[in-house]
């Protein structure tokens, strides 16, 4: 056994109003698909066979002393701005929880893991493509320093599943997921629905002692914890150029990590208006309103905690939303540039100069960064970059300006390069691009941080 498995049972303590004791499909195959080696070193699964990662990772049995069972969290959540009260983990669980270096808590969850209490009409099954997506988004936006949720493992699962949007019937699999936690704006909106003042005050200290390492639990700091973390969420959405898609509230995880990974795109200029589920008609959560959704539904945390805290320091902590949005942003894209302003003015009119640029110009994302990647922006970037390229100048580099050739080309992650990589997977099971994909955004990942 590794030193670096660190089993615990921390959500046994929050007891049965949470969550729902479920029982794993029995999939008709199990094959490997996707290993994360590098994550399952840090948390001490690197040494299982692939056989035993299958029996642990796909077929659910226990791993050691950590939950003897699978629990589907509970929760609650506004969809598109609508109340569901019938919404919880549908095809997913909880199986295992550990710690990471930090001790921080750590959750191994999973997605088409099969139905439980909370399916509705739905088949708790994953499409394999949804799998294989989650992998590039995941490993693109720990590259790009987005904090996210990261994918552990994908066993493609042999059933024959139905989907409006594919060509069916499509290929299944099962993910699972490492995260610091489940618990979603969601899971206090369901305490605040049921008025349940005693459980609400639990998760309080549950997420405090557990996800943010600190004593207590005094709702209100809990609240100006979670502002500052998802305000760094949606700055760091804007200079990666990530898309998320569905940012309801049961997909925003209280410590700010980005998850659950559907209809997202990385859009390929900086347009305020790209939008990335075929679903989302009126652009609610377009590439440019996301700090504004993101906002919304803390909000909703907000009033939640009405149910055990007073409105007014619950209001003020709100109101720092937006001047840590700025901060962030003006933290975010400069670190992308790979400079170092001289103080937090230079860097805050680098980030504006940046962003009014690519506004007006349509430049591709990904390669203005490349370009002026350590500082200096190649002379074929006209006048409108007049502003961008004096304050560049002005700037320190952070990191060597060759560590940006990694490849002489940026890295992206546009939708036809995702579907490039499905394709053939999808006619011949060459497994191959999707490889040299993530080789490839690690590299970017080393030069970048
Ligand atoms: P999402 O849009 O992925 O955040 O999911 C919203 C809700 O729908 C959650 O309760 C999910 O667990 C549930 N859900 C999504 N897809 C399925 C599915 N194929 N089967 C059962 N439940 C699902
Ligand atoms: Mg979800
Ligand atoms: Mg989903």
């Amino acid at each position: 056994v590794s030193p670096h498995y660190r089993p615990d049972t921390a959500l046994l303590s929050l007891g049965e109003p949470f969550y729902d004791p479920v029982v794993a499909a029995d999939f008709p195959q199990t094959i490997l698909r996707y290993r994360n080696d590098r994550a399952a070193t840090q948390i001490g699964l690197d040494t299982l066979t692939d056989a035993e990662w299958i029996a642990h990772l796909a077929r659910f049995t226990p791993l050691p002393d950590t939950l003897p069972q699978p629990l589907a969290l509970r929760y609650h959540g506004h969809q598109f701005r609508h109340y569901n009260p019938d919404i919880g983990d549908g095809r997913g669980f909880t199986f295992a929880q550990l710690r990471d270096g930090a001790r921080r808590l750590l959750d191994l969850g999973t997605k088409g893991s099969g139905t439980t209490p909370w399916s509705r009409f739905g088949d708790g099954r994953l499409t394999l493509k949804g799998g294989v997506r989650e992998i590039l988004a995941t490993e693109m936006l720990e590259a790009l320093n987005v904090p996210t949720s990261r994918t552990l493992s994908l066993v493609e699962t042999g059933e024959a599943l139905d989907r409006g949007d594919e060509p069916s019937p499509t290929r299944s699999a099962v993910l699972v997921r490492l995260s610091h936690g489940h618990i979603r704006i969601g899971t206090f909106q369901r305490l605040a629905w049921h008025r349940d003042e005693n459980a609400m005050r639990r998760l309080v200290a549950y997420v405090l002692a557990n996800l943010y390492d600190e004593p207590g639990d005094d709702p209100v700091r809990l609240l100006d914890l979670v502002v500052a973390r998802t305000a760094t969420l949606a700055a760091r959405y804007m200079a990666a150029g990530f898309v998320h898609g569905v940012l309801n509230s049961d997909n925003i995880n209280v410590t700010g990590e980005s998850f659950d990974y559907g209809p997202w795109r990385f859009a390929p200029i900086w347009d305020p208006g790209f939008t990335a589920a075929y679903f989302d008609q009126t652009g609610l959560y377009a590439y440019g309103r996301q700090p504004e959704a993101i906002g919304w539904d803390v909000m909703q945390l907000a009033s939640c905690l009405r149910l055990i805290a007073d409105s007014d320091p619950l209001v003020a902590a709100l109101d720092g939303f937006a001047p840590r949005f700025q901060a962030a942003l003006a933290e975010a894209v400069p670190w992308r540039l790979g400079v170092v302003s001289v103080d937090e003015p230079a860097a805050r009119a680098l980030t504006r100069a940046v962003e009014r640029a690519l506004l007006s110009t349509q430049t591709p994302l990904d390669r203005f960064f490349f370009d002026a990647f350590g500082g200096t922006l190649p002379d074929t970037y006209g006048d409108e970059f007049a502003e961008v390229r004096a304050l560049l100048a002005a700037a320190a580099p952070r990191r060597d300006r060759t560590h940006a050739y990694w490849s002489g080309n940026p890295c992206s992650m546009l939708i036809d390069e995702v579907e490039a990589i499905w394709s053939p997977i999808a006619e011949h099971d060459d497994w191959s691009p999707l490889h040299a994909k993530i080789t490839a955004i690690r590299a970017m990942g080393d030069a970048l941080a």
